[in-house]
C-alpha cells in the first residue's frame, strides 16, 4: 500500500550535506517526493510502499552525514499525492527560524589530498572546503544559511563551481563557501608599509616562513581572526612579541605540523591525541618533556598549549618547513579581543607585526581559539569559542519564553535559550575596555538576529557594578531581570549539563564573585538546586587592602593574611621596596579594604608568604606559579584548616593555618612542600566538610565549579579524594569552570524561577 510521510528534522542539518544523503537515500531505497531546507531545519516529503518507506525511515534516523547533529525528528503520515521523481527543492523562507549555524570546523582529509594534489583545480588554493569541512560560523551573516547570506555573497561562483553546487552526488554540493582559484578569495602579504608582497599562496607560506626563520612577526588572518606568528624557538622573537604586546608573563599558544612533532617535545596522551586531531582543533594544554621552545613562551610553567593547524593555509606553512614551532596567539592588546577585520588589523596589530598576511573575504562573527585540557582521560574547557560555538546545548523540557542571560564581566560568554536549545556565544574575554564592551553588545545582537531570539526573560549576575548587569537591564528595557548570585551559577552550569534537577553539594572555588552579604565570595560550600542555595561553609573573610590593586599586588594579600593571622608584618619578605607599613595601617583603620573568601585570592596570598609572586600581569598568575611549585613533591606536612562551628554554618578559619605556614617557612621547611602541604589541606578540609554536609542531607552528589580548579592538583586530588569517600562527583565539560560558565547556570536558573513565577 503507497504511504506518504512528512518528516520535518531538526537540529545542525543545514550546511552539513544532510539534503544530498536524503536524495542518496531516496535514490537508493525508491522513495519519491522532495526534500527542502527551509529556516526549520530540513523538510522531507516522501512517499513509498510501505516497507520501502520504512526501510528509508530506518536509514535516515541512523546513517546521517559527520557534521549533521540531530536534534529531533518527527514524523507526519499525509494522504499520498502521486510523486514522481525525488527532487532537493529550493530553500524555502519560513516565518519560524528555528535552525542552527554549524560551528567552523577544520579542513577534512579529502579537502587536504586534492589541496596539496598538483593535479587538482584546487591545488594549494587555501580557501578549498566542502560540505564536510571549513568555515561557517564566522561567515554567517544571517539565516537561512544560504550564500547570499554569507561572506562568500560578492564571489559569484565561476561555473565549474556552480555545476560541482548543483550534484547532488557532489561533495560540494551546496557547500555555501565552496570556491576555487577563479572564482573565490585570495590570500595577500602585505609589508607594514602597505606594499603588496604576493597573492601566491604558496609563494606567501614560503616568504612567511623565511620571515619567521629571521624573527619578524607576522599577522595572519585565520578563520575568527588574527594570529601573530613568530618562531617559538627565537627567544629574541618570543620576547619581542611579549614586549609588543605588553604580556609578560601569561602563556602564548603554539602551532605545530603534526602529533609527532608536538611529542618530540610534549607529553601526549591517547585522549589528548584525539582532541588535538579532532574537528574542532582547540588548543590542547600538554604537559612538556623536552625544552625546545624558548623559556619566553610560558614562562615557569611546565605546560603548553599546543594546536595542530586547521586552516589550509596553516597546511600550507608547515609544509615549507614540518620541524616549525610557530607562536600562534590571538592578534590583540592583551585586554582587548582578538581583531578581525583587516582594516582594524592594518591598524590595532601594526605596532607588534612586521608583515601582514590577509585575505579578501570577510569575517563576520569572530572566535579565538578554544583551549582545553585532559584529566583523568576527561576533557576540559578553559575557553570554548572557535569548533565549538554555535553548537547548542539540549534540554529535555522547553523553555516557555526566550531567555537572555548575560553572563559575568570576565571571560565572558553570554546565552540565549529558546524551545530546547541553549546556545552559548564564544569567549568574548574581559569586559573591561570600551572596545570589548562594544563587540559585546555586537555580537549580542548578532545571536538575537541570527537564532531569531527575542528574550522576555532576562538574567545577569548580582554584581551592582558588572557591565554585564547594567547591559541587562538596558536590553530589559523595563522588564524584570533576575539577579543570579555568582557561585549559585557556577554551582548550577554543572546541574544543567548533567541534568540535574535534585539538590546537590557544591563547591565553588573561584577568583572573584559578588556575595549575598556584599562581599566577595569564592570559597564556598552550599547545598543547591536550581531555584536557590543555601551557604554551609565557607573560607573566613580576609582584606583585600586597595580592592582591585590587591589583585594585582598579590604582596598585599600576603600583608593582609599576616594582619588576619595577627603576626607582624615583617614575616612577608618582598625582593621589591613596596609601601607595607601604608598598607599596614589601611588594614589597621579597614580603608578601603573590601572583605572576601575566595579560595583564589587565598592562593595569591599565600604566594606571597612563600615568596613565590608578589606582583602579577595577568590573572591567575600566582596561583599557577604556586601550583608549578606545589608539583615539584609529593611531599606534605600534616598542616590543616580548623573549622569553627557558627550555628549552622562552618567558617574554615585561615589564621592558625597561616601562622603555621609562616613559621614553617621561617624554621627552613622547602617552601614547594609548603605549596604541595597548601593544595592537600584545601583537598582535605573540602572532603571534611563535604562529609558532614552528607551526613545532615543525605546528598551524595558534589558539584565542583569555579575559576580555581583550573589548578590541576586540587582538581585532580579533590576529585579522586571525593570518588574514593563514595560521592558522584559532577564536573563541568561542556562549559568552562571559569566565568565563561556563568551564563548557562544563570539560563538554568532563570528557568526554573521564571516556570515558577507564571
Ligand atoms: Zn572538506
Ligand atoms: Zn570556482
Ligand atoms: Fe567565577
Amino acid at each position: 500500500m503507497l504511504k506518504r510521510c512528512v518528516i520535518r528534522v531538526k537540529g545542525i542539518v543545514q550546511g552539513v550535506g544532510f539534503r544530498p544523503f536524503i536524495y542518496r537515500l531516496a535514490l537508493e531505497t525508491g522513495v519519491k517526493g522532495f526534500v527542502l531546507n527551509d529556516t526549520e531545519g530540513v523538510l522531507i516529503d516522501v512517499e513509498a510502499e510501505e516497507e520501502v518507506l520504512k526501510e528509508f525511515l530506518n536509514r535516515l534516523k541512523t546513517e546521517f552525514p559527520p557534521l549533521a547533529v540531530v536534534q529531533e525528528i518527527i514524523f507526519k503520515e499525509e494522504k499520498p499525492c502521486g510523486y514522481k521523481n525525488f527532487v532537493i527543492k529550493k530553500s524555502q523562507k519560513t516565518s519560524k527560524k528555528d535552525t542552527f549555524i554549524p560551528p567552523d570546523t577544520a579542513v577534512c582529509q579529502e579537502c587536504l589530498r586534492e589541496f596539496f594534489d598538483p593535479k587538482d583545480r584546487r591545488y594549494l588554493y587555501p580557501f578549498i572546503v566542502c560540505t564536510h569541512c571549513g568555515p561557517r560560523f564566522s561567515i554567517v551573516k544571517d539565516l537561512p544559511y544560504d550564500r547570499e547570506n554569507t561572506s562568500m555573497a560578492e564571489f559569484p561562483m565561476c561555473n565549474e563551481c556552480r555545476k560541482e553546487y548543483e550534484d547532488p552526488l557532489n561533495r560540494r554540493f551546496h557547500t555555501q563557501p565552496t570556491a576555487c582559484p577563479v572564482c573565490g578569495p585570495k590570500m595577500f602579504l602585505w609589508s607594514l608599509k602597505g606594499e603588496l608582497l604576493s597573492e601566491n599562496p604558496e609563494e606567501i607560506a614560503k616568504i612567511c616562513m623565511e620571515l619567521i626563520k629571521k624573527g619578524h612577526i607576522i599577522a595572519i588572518k585565520g578563520v575568527g581572526g588574527f594570529h601573530l606568528a613568530c618562531n617559538a624557538c627565537n627567544s629574541e622573537a618570543v620576547l619581542k612579541l611579549r614586549e609588543r604586546k605588553k604580556r609578560p608573563f601569561k602563556p602564548f599558544a603554539l602551532m605545530v605540523g603534526s602529533v609527532e612533532k608536538a611529542k618530540e617535545f610534549l607529553e601526549v596522551s591517547p585522549e589528548e591525541e584525539e582532541l588535538l586531531l579532532s574537528k574542532e582543533r582547540p588548543i590542547v594544554i600538554l604537559k612538556k618533556k623536552k625544552d625546545l621552545v624558548s623559556e619566553f613562551v610560558a614562562p615557569g610553567l611546565s605546560f603548553l598549549g599546543v594546536m595542530l593547524p586547521y586552516a589550509p593555509f596553516h597546511h600550507l606553512l608547515f609544509k615549507t618547513d614540518e620541524d616549525a614551532i610557530l607562536v600562534m596567539t590571538s592578534g590583540n592588546l592583551s585586554e582587548e579581543p582578538i581583531c578581525y577585520k583587516d582594516e582594524e588589523a592594518f591598524e590595532r596589530l601594526r605596532i607588534f607585526v612586521d608583515y601582514f598576511v590577509t585575505y579578501n573575504r570577510e569575517i563576520i562573527a569572530h572566535s579565538d581559539d578554544s583551549v582545553m585540557f585532559v584529566l583523568n582521560k576527561k576533557s576540559f574547557f578553559i575557553r570554548r569559542a572557535r569548533g565549538f560555538v554555535p553548537v547548542p546545548i539540549l534540554l529535555r523540557t522547553k523553555v516557555s519564553k526566550h531567555i537572555f542571560a548575560s553572563g559575568g564581566d570576565l571571560k565572558n560568554t553570554f546565552a540565549i535559550a529558546k524551545d530546547n536549545k541553549i546556545i552559548i556565544s564564544q569567549h568574548l574575554g574581559d569586559l573591561e575596555s570600551p572596545i570589548t564592551q562594544e563587540l559585546y553588545e555586537k555580537t549580542v545582537n548578532h545571536f538575537l538576529k541570527v537564532f531569531d531570539v527575542k528574550p522576555e526573560v532576562f538574567v545577569c549576575d548580582m554584581h551592582p557594578r558588572y557591565f554585564t548587569t547594567r547591559i541587562t537591564e538596558k536590553l530589559a528595557r523595563g522588564k524584570p531581570v533576575i539577579k543570579v548570585q555568582h557561585h549559585h551559577a557556577h554551582i548550577v552550569s554543572v546541574m544543567v549539563e548533567h541534568e540535574i534537577y535534585e539538590p546537590v553539594i557544591g563547591i565553588a572555588f573561584d577568583g572573584t564573585g559578588f556575595g549575598t552579604d556584599g562581599k566577595i565570595w569564592g570559597g564556598e560550600f552550599f547545598i543547591a538546586d536550581r531555584k536557590g542555595f543555601k551557604r554551609y561553609a565557607h573560607f573566613s573573610y580576609f582584606m583585600l587592602p586597595g580592592g582591585e590593586k590587591a589583585i594585582k599586588e598579590v604582596w598585599r594579600i600576603g600583608l593582609s593574611l599576616l594582619y588576619k593571622a595577627g603576626l607582624s608584618p615583617e614575616y612577608l619578605s618582598l625582593k621589591k621596596d613596596y609601601p607595607i607599613n601604608i598598607i599596614w595601617q589601611m588594614l589597621e583603620k579597614r580603608i578601603n579594604s573590601p572583605e572576601a573568601c575566595s579560595v583564589g585570592r587565598l592562593f595569591d596570598g599565600v604566594s606571597a608568604l612563600l615568596g613565590v609572586c608578589e606582583e602579577i600581569s595577568t590573572e591567575a598568575e600566582a596561583p599557577q606559579l604556586l601550583e608549578e611549585l606545589a608539583r615539584r613533591t609529593e611531599e606534605t606536612l600534616p598542616l590543616n584548616f580548623s573549622l569553627i562551628n557558627k550555628g549552622e554554618e562552618i567558617l574554615i578559619s585561615v589564621e592558625e593555618f597561616v601562622r603555621e605556614l609562616v613559621k614553617l617557612r621561617k624554621e627552613g621547611t622547602p617552601v614547594e612542600v609548603l605549596a604541595r602541604t597548601f593544595h592537600e589541606a584545601i583537598i582535605s578540609t573540602s572532603l571534611k566538610l563535604v562529609s558532614i554536609l552528607r551526613e545532615r542531607t543525605g546528598i551524595k552528589s558534589v558539584v565542583l565549579s569555579g575559576g580555581a580548579f583550573q589548578n590541576r592538583i586540587l582538581l585532580l586530588g579533590l576529585w579522586q579524594t571525593l570518588k574514593n569517600s563514595g560521592f558522584k562527583v559532577l564536573l563541568p565539560q561542556k562549559v568552562p569552570f571559569n566565568d565563561g560558565g556563568i551564563c548557562l547556570g544563570q539560563i538554568g536558573i532563570a528557568q526554573k524561577i521564571q516556570v515558577h513565577s507564571s
